[in-house]
């Protein structure tokens, strides 16, 4: 046995907000991260003065005050505003889907020119009841037009399958505007954390009552932590604390490539999404323009994401959550249930596509359920 109190595997940001109240109520928490560095896949690293967001583009948003004001206390975040852009053919259009994106497409100037349009083009869909996939969602939002140039490509690119066959749920996250607005998200609050996203998790995790161990792998040594720790939070793979008994649940992967060049500017904005079948990467982010072209004269830092298959081995970057998936999930998490000393947390113990502010959301919930 073991004087800590918990051990939590994965320093991510599900880890590290459950083992920083842990450590408020006294209780002493090791934390291990199989990764050689804290903060999961939010993590940032500084290269020329540029954080870099080694694992994809993250912007923080949230409506809910109480975690905003929650993340507030690690890092003050800046006035980023997410207005990324889609590059068609090589023509340039603005997103979320708004009156820019409209008028740039048809020529429309006005909300009732553009309710036309998008209403005459999704005539063809002879949709009855409400849709029942992504592509049926996305037409009956904004039209075949954008369907074809902004969404299709794009979709099955980064999914690995048709759009006819993913959950209608994943187009709904984009925002659909009448107004000239290209805020990529509707919530209240909206920033990139200045400094980088990196400290955050290091101060939630700076406390004399945790321990943090990295390039440590739980499943190295399974059977030895649950008779050693009272209570694991385990923010892992769910199929795979179960030996995948089950069978595998399906997750989509990434490739990141980073590369430095000399120039002060290269794409003028922060995020480019590449929506065409043919471009082999989702999106090229460009670092600098987080934070307002902060970083070295001469230098920018660019990231190509690639998505990919997933395998046994490979980063499980999303889980994909079809009706099939989310059974299978199911099942699991009726699994887990009878694992009375284990709590499983973040994007992968929950197979969730959750966003930051539903993570930290989740692991309070959890920890006040735990510790109150
Ligand atoms: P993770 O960050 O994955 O942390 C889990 C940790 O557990 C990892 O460090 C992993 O290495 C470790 N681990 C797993 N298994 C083991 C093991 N066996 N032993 C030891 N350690 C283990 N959210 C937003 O709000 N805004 C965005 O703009 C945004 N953009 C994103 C872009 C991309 C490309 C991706 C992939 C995600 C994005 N997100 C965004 C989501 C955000 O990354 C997640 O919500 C959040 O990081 C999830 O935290 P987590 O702790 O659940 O998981
Ligand atoms: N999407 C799209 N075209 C775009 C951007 C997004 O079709 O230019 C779709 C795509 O299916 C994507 C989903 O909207 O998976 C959600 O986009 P989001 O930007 O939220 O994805 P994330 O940043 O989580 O990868």
């Amino acid at each position: 046995m073991t004087k800590d109190d918990y051990l939590v595997v994965g320093a991510g940001l599900f880890g590290a907000v459950f083992a920083h109240e842990a450590a408020l109520h006294h209780k002493r928490v090791t934390v291990i991260e199989k990764r050689d560095h804290v903060a999961g896949n939010i993590y940032t690293k500084e290269i020329d003065g540029i954080q870099v967001h080694q694992y994809g583009a993250h912007i923080f948003h949230t409506s809910d005050q109480e975690i905003w004001d929650y993340v507030n206390q690690f890092a003050t975040f800046n006035r980023y505003t997410n207005s990324p852009l889609a590059s068609y053919q090589g023509k340039m259009y603005n997103l979320p889907f708004n009156m820019n994106t409209f008028s740039e497409l048809w020529g429309v100037r006005t909300q009732a020119e553009a309710k036309q349009e998008i209403e005459r083009q999704r005539a063809s869909l002879q949709l009855t009841g409400a849709p029942r996939n992504l592509e049926e969602q996305a037409i009956s939002l904004v039209g075949t037009d954008i369907y074809e140039k902004l969404i299709k490509g794009y979709t099955e690119k980064q999914w690995g399958q048709q759009a006819k066959d993913l959950p209608a749920f994943i187009i709904r996250r984009l925002p659909v505007r009448y107004t000239f607005d290209n805020n990529y998200f509707n919530d209240t609050y909206q920033g990139i954390p200045i400094g980088g996203y990196t400290q955050i998790v290091e101060k939630m995790l700076a406390s004399d009552l945790i321990t943090v161990e990295t390039g440590v792998d739980f499943f190295d040594n399974q059977a030895q932590y649950l008779k050693t720790y009272p209570k694991i939070i385990f923010s892992g793979m769910i199929d795979q604390y179960f030996n995948y008994q089950l069978g595998e649940l399906a997750y989509r992967s990434l490739k990141f490539e980073t590369e430095e060049l000399n120039v002060d500017n290269y794409q003028g904005n922060a995020v480019v999404n590449y929506t065409d079948a043919a471009t082999p990467f989702t999106r090229i982010i460009e670092h600098k323009h987080f934070e307002f072209g902060q970083g070295d004269a001469g230098k920018t830092i660019i990231t190509r994401e690639y998505p990919k298959a997933w395998q046994r081995g490979d980063e499980p970057y999303y889980p994909i959550n079809t009706v099939k998936n989310n059974d299978l999930y199911k099942a699991y998490a009726a699994l887990a249930k009878n694992e009375k000393n284990v709590i499983f947390g973040g994007r992968l113990g929950q197979y969730r596509y959750f966003d930051m502010h539903q993570v930290i959301h989740s692991a309070l919930v959890a920890a006040r359920k735990e510790l109150e």
